[in-house]
């Protein structure tokens, strides 16, 4: 059977009370039962191995084993920085990276983009997206929606990557140090301004080409976050 997983911000070994809209989804939803094994996780990159205590409609009871770092979290700490998408593609993009293993997502306002604000009701939107996507796929990290910024108010790190048609570069020309945090960058449907890729190039970023088609701006982020994650656990 599988194991349900419940997000715990602050993971404690020992008795939880859970209370609430989480207690209300175990006992009403998945029907779980005294004795059931459960996973707690925190969404910063711990878990913990539960046992049902007792079930009531508003309130389930756990015992938790002592909290453990997740080995299902990728080496590579990758951040998506992603330009407004329209309608729910953004949704789209943070569900799928979420599953494939990215740990921040940083919308981005750029030139081209057709929606030009992120509103607090889309943003409280895609978090969700972010922790049922993270449940759903046994991570113990729920990746960091952030606001939306221009891009040239982003933080640029050290090792960051632009997804870039026009370039000659692939990302075998790209040296990733496992375990440093990387930035990848990705446009709107009309693409990067000119302007706004030698503004990243003017900050260190490398460009990078995938493959000799044009993706769609929901597909280029999905297709590069793959092609960097994936390998990694075969
Ligand atoms: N009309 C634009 C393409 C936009 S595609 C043009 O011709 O430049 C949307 C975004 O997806 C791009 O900004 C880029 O970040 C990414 N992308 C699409 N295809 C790509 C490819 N083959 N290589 C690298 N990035 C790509």
């Amino acid at each position: 059977m599988r194991i349900h997983r419940v997000h715990l911000p602050t993971l404690q070994e020992g008795e939880v009370v859970l209370t609430g809209s989480e207690a209300h989804h175990l006992a009403k939803v998945l029907r779980v039962n005294v004795g059931q094994e459960i996973k707690a996780f925190d969404g910063a990159g711990l878990e913990s191995t539960g046992v049902v205590q007792s079930v009531h409609d508003f309130q389930v009871i756990l015992e938790l084993q002592e909290p453990r770092a997740s080995d299902v979290e990728a080496s590579l700490k990758i951040t998506l920085a992603i330009a407004l998408l329209k309608g729910d593609k953004l949704a789209d993009v943070v569900r799928q990276a979420t599953e494939l293993g990215v740990v921040a997502i940083q919308p981005l306002i750029t030139k081209y983009c057709d929606v030009k604000e992120l509103s607090a009701n889309k943003l409280e939107r895609l978090r969700r997206v972010a922790q049922e996507a993270s449940k759903q796929s046994g991570r113990s990290v729920v990746p960091e929606v952030r606001e939306a910024v221009k891009l040239r108010e982003v933080q640029i790190p050290l090792l960051s990557i632009l997804a870039h048609p026009h370039t000659s570069s692939s990302l075998n020309d790209v040296a990733l140090g496992k375990g440093s945090p990387l930035t990848i960058f990705t446009g709107p449907e009309g693409g990067f301004a000119e302007e706004e890729i030698k503004f990243l190039m003017s900050k260190g970023v490398t460009p990078v080409r995938l493959g000799a088609r044009i993706l769609r701006a929901e597909t280029a982020p999905v297709a590069l976050i793959a092609a960097l994650l994936l390998p990694e656990a075969l």
